[in-house]
């Protein structure tokens, strides 16, 4: 029925068996255009002749199972979802699988059927389990119409596809295949043909053809380098691009330094470290260039980050400008409010903040202020400034970022007053960035990296504990108290359980309350407080009218009370490790000694404890989020999934460091012969960014 030629933009609903209801199953899957479709990589494939006989599954490997369905069935659960349980037998054994909420797959596993299932195996009261595997149903009626022919099913290696209910295995793989016969010999090139033949890469239509429907191991690992590499290549051009648009364009020129920088830094009580007066000499730099400055400011915690982006901001200040800082929470936009104030109060320059929970009549007052250029340093969360303040003399952006980013342009570059140059943007990460990924999803920056702590920072000492080591964990906990220091009890709060955890955190509250320290003062932060409540909160803390503060992971970035030197983290487990380390990093932060206890449960699955150990025996912030990113993988680790943008699906840009530093290479080459874009060679890759991260992300207006 398909009158006009498919392309990767048509809806999927133009292919075959695909009607508006299936056209709404595969949308849950993130499938709308047929390069979505295409673009849905298998997860890995089965191969008849890799399968293991049950009776040598080995637990924790992932394995694949040619069985018997024995009996499959369903029962309720205790909060209210449904659990589906299938037995498989082959000549050697039994295995369970189960999954949740997942009635749709009872009508595939029919008894007597053969099917594969492939997964992470595991031993459960003597028995063999796997969860969520993934299948295959051998049996003719299973071909649900998705067009195709068979040996899309049986051929040496088979497509195994993530599913969704209304998305069964082969109906999927009918429509893989149907859309790449709708595209055969009109799949446009996207990458130059010297690129190809240097690398030794398959064309596009053949890459595709070939990750979905291989036709041996080779040819796919041939494959899959090519779409790693363009994956990769498309977001180092998409930055090289910005860089050198950038290069054009005129900054606020500051020429005229006065004496507030000098100023402060002599207010200080103590010296700047060598890295702090690196860094701060190359912002200066650039400042004074004419050229606008994009650079990212990167250290670990408590590096002193923060510090030198108030010199910035001071910088600008002095010679009549304003600046914003922009942070990524409301309790971290007060808490900068807050110490910045208090450096600038007597320097005389004036630091508002502004966050969602600002009353309207004071929000209608700093707006106008600042208006009126008579603030100088506006600090709030990103969503405030970005829509509502107007700034008319803006020198510098500061922009405090979470580790939750993709590829997305960085800050206002709103036109500043007098020469027409555009304000300069200074990038501070809260969370330390393996270089790899800096690179990737920083390429359009310039880097500069604190690589030094101020001197005198006492290690912290990290101790796992479990459970039943927890009294001596509070009476060390004691101690610390009586000496007139602080502490930090940290409940996690993961969003799916979130009523759940809190409950959890509020017990515990009271329990420390009454028990364990009937003599101090407790507080409670979280997440739903108002804005106002938990400043306060954080506020008595820091001021010391406090002793023991029970929070969740609001209190993660950048809260800064040096006074604090102990921490108790609960299930440090459910915690990434990046995560933990910024946890940690609210300690050590003045001139006593630090304990940080880890609170583990007595049953802890191997993988996460080695996790857990991993995080106690390591301090440095770079090595954690590189470990992090290995085992989760970028997606998770640093939600860029959740965000879309870079989508990487098949590239890691950790495991992939070497193909990362040739893309970059390869991409700067390509756009000093052909600035534009516009030649036989850069034409396809400007249709492909704007596909895949539309027009606003390469050309931003202004
Ligand atoms: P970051 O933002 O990198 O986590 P901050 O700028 O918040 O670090 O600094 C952490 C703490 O260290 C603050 O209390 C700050 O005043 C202090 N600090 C910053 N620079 C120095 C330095 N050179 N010597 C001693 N302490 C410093
Ligand atoms: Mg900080």
């Amino acid at each position: 029925m398909m009158n006009k030629p498919i392309e990767t933009s048509t809806p999927v609903q133009f292919l075959r068996s695909v009607g508006p209801a299936r056209a709404r199953d595969l949308a849950r899957l993130g499938i709308e255009t047929i390069g979505d479709l295409l673009a849905h990589y298998p997860r890995r494939y089965f191969d008849r002749s890799c399968a293991v006989p049950i009776g040598r599954l080995d637990p924790d490997r992932e394995a694949t199972v040619l069985g018997e369905v024995l009996t499959a069935g369903e029962r309720r659960t205790r909060r209210g979802g449904s659990l589906q349980t299938v037995t498989l037998g082959d000549a050697s054994g039994i295995l369970f699988c189960v999954w949740f909420n997942q009635s749709y797959i009872l009508k595939q596993f029919r008894a007597g059927r053969k099917v594969m299932v492939s997964g992470r195996p595991s031993r459960h009261q003597g028995r063999w389990q796997m969860a969520h595997p993934d299948y295959e149903i051998f049996a003719p009626e299973a071909d649900d119409g998705g067009g195709g022919h068979s040996g899309l099913h049986t051929g040496r290696m088979v497509p195994v596809y993530g599913l969704t209910a209304g998305v069964g295995q082969h109906w999927l793989r009918g429509l893989v295949d149907q859309a790449l016969a709708g595209l055969q010999g009109r799949l446009p090139e996207t990458l130059p043909p010297g690129i190809l033949a240097a690398r030794g890469f398959p064309g596009r239509e053949q890459a595709l053809r070939e990750i979905h429907f291989p036709s041996g191991p080779q040819t796919l690992a041939a494959a899959r380098a090519r779409l790693v590499y363009e994956e990769l290549f498309l977001v180092q051009m998409l930055m090289a691009l910005r860089r050198s648009d950038r290069r054009e364009q005129t900054g606020v020129r500051l020429e005229k330094p006065g004496d507030l920088t000098r100023r402060l830094v002599e207010s200080l009580p103590f010296a700047l470290t060598g890295a702090q007066r690196r860094v701060l000499a190359e912002i200066l730099a650039d400042m004074r260039s004419g050229k606008v400055m994009h650079r990212l400011l990167q250290g670990d915690v408590g590096s002193g980050k923060t510090l030198v982006a108030f010199i910035a901001a001071l910088f600008v200040i002095e010679q009549g400008y304003q600046s914003l800082l922009m942070a990524p929470t409301e309790v971290l936009a007060r808490q900068h409010g807050r110490s910045l104030d208090r450096l600038a109060l007597p320097l005389g320059v004036t630091v508002e903040t502004l966050t969602g929970s600002t009353p309207a009549a004071e929000r209608r007052a700093v707006l106008a202020g600042v208006a009126a250029g008579e603030i100088d340093l506006l600090v709030g969360t990103h969503a405030i400034i970005q829509d509502q303040v107007h700034v008319p003399n803006l020198g510098l952006s500061i922009v405090d970022e979470q580790h939750r980013f993709g590829v997305r342009q960085r800050g206002k570059s709103a036109q500043a007053g007098q020469d027409g140059g555009l304000a300069h943007v200074l990038v501070m990460s809260a969370t330390p960035i393996p270089r790899s990924l800096a690179l990737t999803l920083y390429g359009d920056l310039d880097l500069s990296l604190i690589d030094e702590l101020p001197a005198g920072r006492r290690p912290i000492l990290t101790r796992i504990a479990r459970g039943r080591d927890e009294e001596a964990v509070w009476s060390d906990c004691r101690r610390e108290l009586a000496a007139g220091r602080q502490a930090f009890v940290i409940y996690p709060v993961i969003e799916e359980t979130e009523g759940m955890d809190l409950k959890a955190a509020t017990v515990e509250f009271e329990r420390l309350r009454a028990e364990t320290f009937p003599d101090r003062r407790v507080a409670l932060l979280h997440g739903r407080l108002k804005g106002k409540e938990k400043d306060a909160i954080m506020a008595s803390y820091a001021a010391g009218e406090i002793d023991v503060l029970v929070a969740t992971t609001v209190v993660e970035v950048g809260v800064d009370v040096p006074n604090a030197t102990a921490m108790v983290i609960h299930h440090p487990e459910r915690f990434g490790l990046a995560q933990l380390h910024q946890l940690r990093g609210r300690i050590g932060r003045g001139a006593h000694p630090s304990t940080c206890w880890l609170l583990c449960d007595r049953f802890l699955a191997e993988e996460s404890f080695a996790r857990v150990r991993f995080f106690a025996d390591h301090s440095d912030g770079f090595a954690l989020a590189e470990e992090d990113l290995r085992l989760r993988g970028p997606g998770d680790a640093w939600g860029t999934r959740q965000h879309g943008a870079p989508g990487f699906r098949l590239a890691n840009p950790l495991r992939d460091q070497a193909v990362v530093q040739q893309c970059r290479a390869d991409a700067r080459d390509l756009l000093a012969a052909d600035p534009g874009l516009e030649g036989a060679e850069g034409a396809p890759i400007r249709i492909r960014l704007d596909e895949a991260y539309g027009k606003l992300a390469t050309f931003q207006a202004g």
